[in-house]
């Protein structure tokens, strides 16, 4: 797969781009409805990707090699869906050729978020989110 090929897996759902906490006990992953402050709330992509490793630096790099553990993603994810054997959803831009398919069907984190720059550390426990499929 080339480099194209791997990027054009994304769907565009921001999902990853959200605050997470980890349960220190059983390990579970609790996501939050705050965004990473370099994601647009509306395109729901990165707005500085060139150059978000040194912007964000715990802003992880997805890569084949790393598929055995793409369990922390959402379970809609493309990368976990391959890497789990399962296909791609209908509303995944590569299946439907059309990328606003993954707002309409509300797969997307676009209108329900807040920016982690408004949200002190100390109150992401009461972002956690319970959305469907996640
Ligand atoms: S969760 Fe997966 S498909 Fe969605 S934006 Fe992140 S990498 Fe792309
Ligand atoms: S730096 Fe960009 S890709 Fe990384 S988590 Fe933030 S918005 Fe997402």
């Amino acid at each position: 797969m080339t480099p194209k090929e791997w990027e054009s897996l994304c769907d565009g759902c921001g999902r990853c781009c959200l605050q997470k906490l980890e349960d220190v006990d059983s390990g579970l992953l609790f996501y939050t409805n705050v965004a990473c402050r370099l994601l647009d709330e509306h395109h729901c992509r990165c707005a500085s990707y060139p150059d978000r490793m040194q912007l964000v630096p715990d802003c992880l790099l997805l890569s084949a090699d790393d598929a055995g553990q793409f369990d922390w993603l959402p379970a809609s994810c493309a990368y976990r869906k391959l890497a789990n054997g399962q296909a791609l959803e209908w509303w995944h831009p590569l299946v439907s050729g059309d990328p606003d398919s993954v707002h309409q069907a509300g797969i997307s984190v676009r209108g329900r978020t807040v920016s982690e720059t408004e949200i002190p550390r100390e109150q992401l426990e009461d972002h956690v989110i319970r959305w469907i499929d996640f």
